[in-house]
């Protein structure tokens, strides 16, 4: 058996299903972006909408009240609610139509929105991604981590999952103690960088598509927008991760023959969606 699996197209189209042609917006699943912080807004604005272009047929965002304009204007198809606190998250939002959860982008980490993080991990089992300040608050408080739900997306870089799991001196030990924090937790771990991978257990996933236009402000919070709105579709959390990650690392390499690696932003990511989905 072969040691770790090449995502490439093969795979990729193996998994992917187009949208059928009698699809509704409500087939097509309705997903949750919460989090955003003062002066930093435009995490949600990302995520949500590349949550929508990835297919979600309705995206709520989940953010605080300083976020409410940005959002309605940068993101029309979006539906935004609030939180009461101006500045940050203090409590959890709850909708039975809701199919899947992206949280913890730009969400800061106050204590007030930590405590609210942790009812939020309690209330819910639904295919959830945790990426940015989702991540931090688990490494601050790891007993929390007993609270994930099952096969709950977890997308640090490495500087994130060195905080969760300790640091490694090789490749090989890094991924060893990325599948055992798996296991231990019944959780998918894509460990962002050049290259991602994704890990399930036993099961390790490299990616095959993606370059260093890629390593630019908000890049991630595309990324968990993306594997947000295929968990919306019903796509698997595994699937979901595998599509989602070489979905995003497309778009870099079908732009940087047209936009070069400098001018490339987190936006372009989700202007070269369509292409990338093509
Ligand atoms: P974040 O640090 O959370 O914004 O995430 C950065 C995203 O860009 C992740 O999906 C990384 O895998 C990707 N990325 C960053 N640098 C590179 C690189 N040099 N090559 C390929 N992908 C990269
Ligand atoms: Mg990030």
């Amino acid at each position: 058996m072969k040691k770790y699996v090449n995502v490439d197209i093969e795979l990729v189209k193996s998994k992917f299903r187009p949208i059928e042609k009698k699809a509704h917006k409500g087939i097509q699943g309705h997903a949750l972006i919460i989090g955003g912080s003062y002066g930093k807004i435009g995490s949600v604005s990302l995520s949500s909408k590349a949550c929508l272009k990835s297919g979600a047929g309705l995206v709520t965002a989940y953010i605080p009240k300083c976020g409410y304009d940005i959002i309605q204007v940068l993101n029309p198809e979006v539906m935004v609610i609030t939180d009461e606190c101006h500045d940050y998250i203090t409590s959890v939002y709850h909708n039975l139509s809701i199919q899947s959860i992206g949280i913890g982008m730009g969400m800061g980490v106050h204590k007030e929105t930590q405590q609210a993080f942790l009812q939020f991990l309690k209330m819910n089992d639904l295919p959830m991604v945790i990426d940015a300040d989702g991540l931090n608050i688990l490494s601050e408080n790891k007993s929390w981590l007993e609270n994930l739900a099952s096969k709950a997306v977890l997308t640090p870089h490495r500087k994130e999952l060195e905080r969760l799991i300790g640091n490694w001196s090789t490749e090989e030990e890094m991924i060893e103690k990325v599948k055992s924090f798996s296991n231990d937790y019944d959780i998918v771990i894509v460990v962002k960088g050049a290259p991602t991978m994704i890990v399930y257990k036993t099961m390790v996933y490299i990616n095959s598509t993606g370059n260093q236009a890629l390593a630019t402000a908000g890049s991630g919070d595309v990324l968990t927008g993306i594997i947000t709105g295929l968990l919306a579709q019903g796509y698997e959390e595994v699937d979901a991760s595998i599509l989602g990650v070489y979905l995003h690392g497309l778009t870099a390499d079908l732009a940087v023959p047209e936009t070069g690696c400098n001018s490339f932003t987190a936006s372009d990511i989700i202007h070269y969606l369509g292409k990338a989905f093509l």
